[in-house]
């Protein structure tokens, strides 16, 4: 039997199609028929990841030592009454507020996060009473999906369109979506953008993936992007070059921004982005050829000292050009948007991380998961010691492994749900089978834009259930999940009650409505119909409001790492980045499967040719990485790469995965503590480090 669906493993949103035998998903390929049919070593690894022999099949009950991994097989409902009753001790010992949930990318796109976290209804953390509903919100595109795009044009990206098809030059900044991307769909249209004679510019530290398609390679050191960013609009500004008439009528704070840049010399912002002076004048000469440009740009930007401010610059370069809502630019997909409304701090019950990232809670709802060490170890801001974690790994995909093992050691209540035996699930009290996409319900977004809800191709593996079923039998017992579905047919209910009414056109397939360009000049962008931006003050916030009024400096000011005396020390004369995607591997998940070990047999580190012959390093030797934070020892891949820079992806770390990746942990060299001041997101693109030449063979390391 094949069956044709959307495979839904991530937010791809690919046509494949499932052969299933006696009951087994034995096949998954590309549906050739349809525009989304494509198909990613994830989703052609289903069989792999399914039948697994790690794959957890019922409940466990910690037996050993916390961290130990010794379990006994549980019933279900032993399980969901010890989580329960573990629940209850940690929160009539310490207060409601001491539990906390946390949902990761693990679980899938599954829509279990409208029980962990919800924002119409109360989710299950605050059914309980506790403000502590994290998401994976904390550490992925918020920033710059939301809070960069809002406190600028007053849109978020999902409204910015890149019009690749029409552009004459496209410039790909702190993304790879050559090795990033699964479904490889930017990377298609680039090609064929280069293939009509668009030029591709690439400004990024690594040169391997997209920059070897490049006609002009930028090397940036990582986390020095908005130094960058400001001398191109530092050059603009002074030639004026850039569009008067936008700026004059349509921006807000440009005067103030300008007498920054005076502050700051052509000589320095070359110094910290480790770009000649001379290739930021091509860069900014090519930039203003013409206006079709677009940026191909996601969380690559976000994770350095002064994220939000630097991707804050690059917007306002697009739009000071005239590249903002023109054919070729940047499109802004939408119509008359409401200005946005910051949600209102609570007073009471709040959230951990809310106190030091205020402006974070106004943008999300909620509090900075990074700060939740804090909470277990040093009882700041309160004490919590109760985690429910679905479908995530903090430990290998948060900086500072070491902390997160001692966070878990000290919890006395943690109920891990996943597919996999995890790092995390090691240290749990309970662990709780969950299934895949292919096994259960999932609402799906297809090719004409309607969300429809697809059925399951297979039965639950072993005694596996769907993440929801999960918390709901545990919410259940704690007697606050009399709404929430207790079976399958229930679960369908639920969640066909909560696809939204289909809001476009049967007849057309969901086609766009033609394009009309410059609607900020026609009153087409803003709620009130009047000419400008959905923004406070109606304008493109060079300056923003929304950071002015919660004492952020309004512009955008470059804050380089280096400027940290204790970070800036001559023994670590290079810089590592990492926390990139990969294509293989959704975070931690699916390094354990034999076919993207094959596929990714190291957490490589990249290292430029120079450097590599300056340090004595060949292509395959193992090198000792040592950060102010950690030493790791990693194989060498000598590659294109900025100068003094190297890149370690994430992932290593888990007692489960191959031996390579097992050793292979780069957040043990990564620290918690040096975030953006307006997200709380952590600084791993930009770690001061050393590398020298290891002895260390593969063998010893064991
Ligand atoms: S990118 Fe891969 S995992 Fe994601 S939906 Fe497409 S095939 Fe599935």
């Amino acid at each position: 039997m094949v069956v044709n669906r959307v495979c839904g493993m991530c937010q791809g949103g690919c046509q494949v199609n499932v052969t299933v035998e006696d009951g087994k998903i034995v096949k998954v390929e590309p549906d050739k028929d349809s525009p989304k049919g494509r198909l990613c070593i994830r989703g052609a690894l289903t069989p792999q990841l399914l039948y697994s022999e790690d794959r957890l099949t019922y409940p466990l009950i910690r037996e050993g030592k916390r961290g130990e991994g010794r379990f006994r097989r549980a019933t279900w409902d032993e399980a969901y009454e010890y989580a329960a009753e573990l629940i209850r001790k940690t929160m009539d010992k310490y207060g409601e507020r001491a539990m906390a949930s946390y949902q990761g990318r693990g679980v899938l796109g599954m829509p279990v996060g409208r029980i962990l976290s919800n924002n119409q209804k109360p989710c299950l953390m605050k059914r309980l009473g506790s403000p502590n509903d994290f998401n994976a919100a904390s550490i992925c595109n918020m920033a710059s999906s939301t809070v960069t795009p809002v406190t600028t044009s007053g849109l978020n990206t999902r409204m910015m369109v890149q019009d690749i098809p029409n552009s004459d030059y496209i410039f790909s900044w702190g993304k790879n979506p050559v090795t990033d991307d699964g479904p490889q769909m930017a990377i298609k249209s680039i090609k064929a953008a280069k293939e009509r004679g668009a030029k591709l510019v690439v400004i990024d530290p690594r040169k391997n993936g997209i920059g070897e398609m490049a006609d002009l390679w930028v090397p940036v050191i990582p986390g020095a992007d908005g130094a960058l960013a400001l001398a191109m609009l530092k050059l603009i500004i002074d030639s004026e070059r850039y569009d008067k008439e936008f700026v004059r009528d349509y921006t807000r704070g440009f005067e103030d921004f300008k007498t920054y840049l005076g502050t700051l010399s052509m000589e320095q912002l070359s110094k910290w982005c480790g770009v000649s002076e001379e290739m930021i004048a091509q860069v900014t000469d090519i930039f203003c050829s013409t206006e079709k440009i677009s940026l191909v740009a996601y969380t690559g930007l976000e994770y350095q000292l002064s994220a939000i401010q630097n991707n804050r610059a690059i917007f306002t370069l697009w739009a000071i050009t005239g590249k903002l809502d023109v054919e070729g630019g940047i499109y802004l997909n939408c119509q008359n948007v409401p200005t946005f409304s910051p949600k209102e701090l609570p007073t009471e019950n709040k959230p951990i991380g809310l106190d030091e990232f205020p402006l974070f809670y106004k943008f999300i709802g909620g509090g900075q998961f990074c700060r939740f060490p804090r909470a277990v170890l040093e009882d700041d801001p309160y004490a919590v010691r109760g985690l429910i974690l679905a479908g995530g790994s903090p430990v290998l995909t948060f900086p500072d492994s070491k902390k997160w093992r001692e966070v878990y050691e000290k919890l006395e209540c943690f109920i891990v749900s996943d597919r996999y035996p995890t790092e995390d699930s090691r240290y749990a009290d309970v662990v709780f089978p969950a299934c895949t996409v292919f096994e259960t319900y999932k609402p799906v977004m297809g090719a004409d834009g309607k969300i429809t809800l697809i059925e399951p191709v297979i039965e639950p593996v072993g005694e596996s259930r769907d993440d929801v079923l999960i918390l709901s039998g545990i919410a259940k017992k704690l007697g606050v999940g009399d709404d929430y579905p207790g079976s399958e047919e229930e679960l369908k209910e639920w969640l066909c009650q909560m696809i939204p009414p289909y809001a476009g056109d049967f007849a057309t397939g969901g086609k766009q409505a033609p394009r009309v360009y410059q609607k900020y000049k026609t009153g087409g962008l803003r709620a009130d119909g009047q000419p400008g931006f959905p923004t406070p003050s109606g304008k493109f916030e060079i300056c923003s409001v929304l950071l002015e009024e919660n004492g952020f400096t309004p512009y955008p000011e470059y804050r380089d790492i280096r400027s940290i005396p204790e970070l800036n020390r001559p023994e670590f004369p290079f810089t590592m980045t990492t926390g990139a995607r990969s294509m293989h591997r959704m975070g931690v998940f699916g390094a354990n499967l034999p076919g993207v070990a094959k596929a990714e047999p190291y957490p490589y580190m990249d290292l430029d040719p120079e450097d590599a012959e300056e340090l004595g390093i060949k292509d395959g030797d193992w090198a000792k990485v040592t950060t102010p934070f950690g030493t790791g020892t990693f194989k060498t891949r000598v590659c294109g790469m900025a100068r003094h820079c190297i890149h370690i992806p994430h992932g290593g770390g888990s007692e489960y995965m191959p031996e390579a990746w097992r050793i292979g942990n780069v957040n043990e060299l990564t620290s918690l503590d040096y975030n953006d001041p307006i997200t709380g997101f952590v600084t791993m693109k930009s770690v001061p480090c050393r590398v020298e030449k290891s002895e260390m063979t593969m063998e010893k390391s064991i």
